[in-house]
């Protein structure tokens, strides 16, 4: 049980449960943390949901010394609160605090910080069913600089708001381009870290594709221009018969939690999990192509724009082993099925 009392002292919220959609609402309780220069964080605390106060010379606000993270908890048929993985995300942001110069959080601490504030705002965990809890730990540069050079303090924040299920009711799939002029990500650059520049530099071309009726776009290798990278906030599966195809992890591409599960549970499913590089010609001839991310965890691709041409997949996209994966992977994160591989947390 939570320590924490809503402002308004009740234990329930009154929202339409059915028409959440995924956008930012505000909720009662927030985590802030705080490290300075001896490198030591202290305890953090959580406090009511308040706008940050930042020097105008913040490092993040100038510099963009920042990280994110993005993972989801689920309230059970038996009432069980469920975190997904939650040391995987702490992983990454250490990972992605030693490629920004920053002090890491503990992963103990991360996660501990992260069920606190879950629990501070259990009243906005959606019904089983209905969706999710959508928790965002951030990590900034929050101390003054005047060039840029790492700063005297930095923040740790965890917020969280209500999401729904992307899927309302069967699997719905997205329409993808293939990005031939811009590019996220360049070896030994920043694609395999959650840092905010890396939505920003992509926005215009989101943008852009969205406004040709696209729901994303698929990035290229930006040396041969010939391999698909992933997209803007999802990674890319391509199914052919038996085999699964992934592009692997060397540096450009966002290491996703979703991909490593998937992985893991389609060879567990008897299927051979290829992670290499893909050519953009594979995605012609493939039988089935999804995305996977925490917002979207499966996604079926129904057809991809590649240079004027259009690759549409059978069923429209929505394919066998796309189907089969995502009611594994949700039953597994809902708590409807036995967790055999330990990956949630009850909390
Ligand atoms: C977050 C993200 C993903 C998916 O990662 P998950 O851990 O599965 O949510 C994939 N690509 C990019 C660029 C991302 O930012």
């Amino acid at each position: 049980m939570s320590q924490h009392t809503a402002p308004n002292g009740r234990s329930s919220v009154e929202i339409d449960w059915g028409n959440l959609g995924f956008g930012y609402r505000e909720t009662d309780f927030m985590f802030v943390a705080k490290c300075g220069l001896d490198g030591e964080w202290d305890q953090g605390e959580i406090r009511p949901l308040r706008h940050l106060q930042l020097s105008p010379a913040a490092c993040i606000l100038h510099y963009g010394q920042g990280l994110i993270e993005g993972l989801k908890a689920y309230r059970s048929k038996e009432e069980h609160i469920l975190l997904f993985r939650p040391e995987e995300n702490a992983k990454r942001m250490i990972a992605g605090a030693d490629r920004l110069c920053m002090p890491a959080m503990p992963a103990h601490h991360f996660v501990e910080a992260v069920k606190q504030t879950v629990l501070a705002n259990k009243r906005w965990i959606p019904p089983p069913g209905k969706g999710s809890l959508y928790i965002r730990p951030l990590l900034m540069g929050s101390g003054a600089v005047l060039p840029p050079a790492p700063p005297p303090e930095y923040t740790f924040v965890v917020y969280v708001a209500p999401v729904s299920n992307y899927f309302k009711g069967g699997l719905t799939p997205i329409h993808l381009i293939v990005e031939t002029t811009c590019h996220r990500a360049m070896p030994g650059g920043i694609g395999a870290i959650k840092t905010a520049g890396n939505y920003a530099s992509v926005m215009k071309t989101q943008l852009n594709a969205k406004k040709n009726g696209f729901s994303d776009v698929i990035y290229l290798d930006v040396v041969e221009k010939k391999y698909i990278e992933e997209t803007s906030s999802s990674n890319i599966f391509l199914v052919k018969a038996n085999k699964l195809a992934t592009p692997e992890l060397t540096g450009t591409i966002l290491p996703g939690i979703t991909r490593k599960s998937v992985i893991e549970l389609a060879r567990i499913k008897g299927y051979q999990v290829e992670e290499r590089p893909v050519s953009v010609d594979e995605v012609r001839v493939a039988d089935e192509v999804f995305c996977t991310g925490t917002a979207v965890v499966i996604v079926p691709v129904g057809s991809i724009s590649i240079r004027g041409e259009m690759v549409r997949y059978a069923n429209e996209g929505v394919g066998k082993v796309c189907q089969e994966l995502y009611t594994a992977l949700t039953e597994i994160q809902t708590g409807k099925a036995m967790d055999n591989m330990t990956w949630t947390m009850e909390i």
